[in-house]
């Protein structure tokens, strides 16, 4: 079974992904870690993307692609993919739609985490406090006006992807503002 989750900043998708991949044994596929990975070993890409990140606009598609292909080929995952914070463009829907049938694979479905705007600033803005909290630092793109960046990329680009799932009758939408427990109840009951 091979899976989007889809919605904004802070709509919980590392968490249920998390939990998909305890219950389930699928693979999380996060294009955000893998960016975030690239930075910290200093490979050329990951300095090519940093000032990108950080100030919340999306990196291209090009490079993002690239990233999922290569985990896709090195293949692994008998349980199915979770994609996690991918695709985020129509372009990258697409090309993942293009990858996955050169496999001989196919996307059951994307699941819409709802969410609201106010409840995701103070996720993000919270999500900061506690990695500082914890002796730790906070993401740089954690802060409020990465933040509004990162939402505005998210309603232009991949907000479209809704519309697209659905058109190809495979969106599922779920309350993401319940309990962490409840979204993943919710999830199992819409991946029967
Ligand atoms: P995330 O951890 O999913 O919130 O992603 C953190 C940042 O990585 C985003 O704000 C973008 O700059 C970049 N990023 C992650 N995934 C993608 C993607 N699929 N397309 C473009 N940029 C991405």
């Amino acid at each position: 079974m091979n899976i989007i989750l889809l919605g904004p900043p802070g709509a919980g998708k590392g968490t249920q992904a998390q939990k998909l991949v305890d219950s389930r044994k699928m693979v999380q596929l996060s294009t955000g870690d893998m960016l975030r990975e690239a930075r910290t070993s200093g490979t050329e890409m990951g300095q090519k993307v940093a000032a990108v990140m950080d100030a919340g606009n999306l990196v291209t598609d090009e490079i993002v692609i690239g990233l999922i292909r290569e985990k896709l080929e090195a293949g692994g995952a008998e349980g199915g993919f979770i994609f996690d914070g991918f695709p985020r463009t129509l372009a990258q829907a697409d090309a993942l739609g293009d990858l996955l049938s050169e496999m001989g694979q196919t996307l059951d479905c994307a699941i819409e985490l709802q969410v609201n705007d106010e409840i995701l600033v103070e996720r993000i803005l919270g999500r900061a406090a506690d990695a500082v909290a914890a002796g730790g630092t906070a993401r740089a793109d954690d802060n409020e006006e990465s933040l509004k960046t990162r939402l505005m990329a998210y309603y232009k680009q991949t907000s479209p992807l809704i519309g697209y799932y659905h058109a190809k009758g495979d969106l599922k939408s779920v309350d993401g503002l319940a309990s962490m427990d409840d979204v993943a109840a919710s999830i199992k009951v819409a991946l029967v």
